[in-house]
């Protein structure tokens, strides 16, 4: 059977969020919203459609522990008893969210926005938005919860679906893929619009991890699978992936080469790209704008056409010549 997309609002700039229902054998739920009275009254309505309430759910299967898509599985698993399943990878942030968002909030101020060169103040306010979400995120009891490993094969809707790690969104990102049927329910990894390749706290003495270039890794490995249709987190779902995926592509690299050039004539620290690149959005709304910029710095250093040393603690970026 297909996955029955169930769409619920979020608070977010992405938009509604998508939940994917599977009926039979048992109902199944892939992902499951934001924690918002809108999202659950949207949830009950569109369960309701099936004649079924979050109580007759006997799984919450989690494709990434972000609050958008596993944000109301405590509830669900309160109301039905039934297990919230999720990669080992995405663990501790669903069951432990506040740990898990105050270390990168520290993570932020105190290596990655410094390095940036963000000043203090924004630093302070960023640092508070992520520490915040922690708090405001429900965590899913441990009893509740059990993980399953990349590779393995997932039963829904009377289907063996395959996970799949597709990291770049988030280290956490996993994808369910139908091979029979080539249905792929790809959550944040394919989308109708390039997902943001969040910078990630690095695991301790390692360098940060390139989120976009690993993210390009992810597309080349989607791209290669054969899928007839794309189940997203967001957005409708949709064919011709590999023609998607060339499009997000030549963005990328069109972009790349915007940042590019503006290290060329001279912008040197992030914070300074992150302010031309985004100049036509509001101060305040850039910050998403700089895990994109970081991404093509990330790339452009990849190839070699960017260097980049410290200048009392940040990153002082130069063409390569
Ligand atoms: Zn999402």
């Amino acid at each position: 059977m297909k996955p029955i997309r169930i769409e619920l609002p979020t608070e977010f700039d992405v938009g509604p969020v998508n939940c994917y229902l599977f009926t039979e054998p048992e109902p199944i739920l892939v992902d499951c919203g934001v924690e918002l009275p809108q999202s659950w009254e949207a949830l009950l309505a569109g369960l309701a459609e099936h004649n079924l309430t979050p109580a007759d759910i006997r799984r919450v299967v989690i494709t990434h522990p972000h609050v958008d898509h596993s944000g109301q599985a405590a509830k669900i698993a309160t109301l039905s008893g039934c297990p919230v399943w999720i990669a080992d990878l995405g663990y501790d942030w669903l069951v432990d969210p506040q740990k898990m968002f105050s270390l990168r909030a520290d993570y932020y101020r105190d290596h990655f926005l410094r390095q940036a060169g963000i000043p203090e103040e924004m630093a302070q306010m960023i640092q508070a938005y992520f520490a915040q979400v922690g708090t405001d995120t429900m965590p899913v009891p441990p009893e509740s919860v059990q993980t399953f490993r990349v590779g393995d094969w997932l039963e829904m809707g009377g289907a063996q679906w395959q996970v799949l790690h597709m990291p770049g969104h988030a280290s956490t990102q996993t994808c369910f893929y139908q091979p029979d049927s080539r249905q792929f329910l790809s959550a944040d990894m394919l989308l109708p619009k390039t997902p943001t390749p969040i910078v990630e706290r690095p695991l301790p003495n390692q360098p940060r991890q390139p989120s976009l270039p690993i993210f390009m890794e992810s597309l080349d490995r989607c791209e290669a699978l054969d899928i007839d249709w794309v189940y997203p987190g967001h957005g409708d779902p949709f064919q011709n992936h590999r023609q998607l995926i060339q499009k997000q592509r030549d963005r990328i690299h069109k972009r790349k080469g915007d940042a590019l050039a503006l290290v060329q004539q001279g912008y040197r620290t992030a914070y300074d790209l992150m302010n031309e690149m985004y100049a036509h959005y509001p101060p305040a709304f850039r910050f998403a704008g700089l895990w994109m910029l970081i991404g093509y710095l990330d790339l452009l250093q990849a190839e070699g056409k960017v260097e980049v040393n410290f200048v009392d603690g940040v990153w002082n970026f130069y063409v390569n010549k």
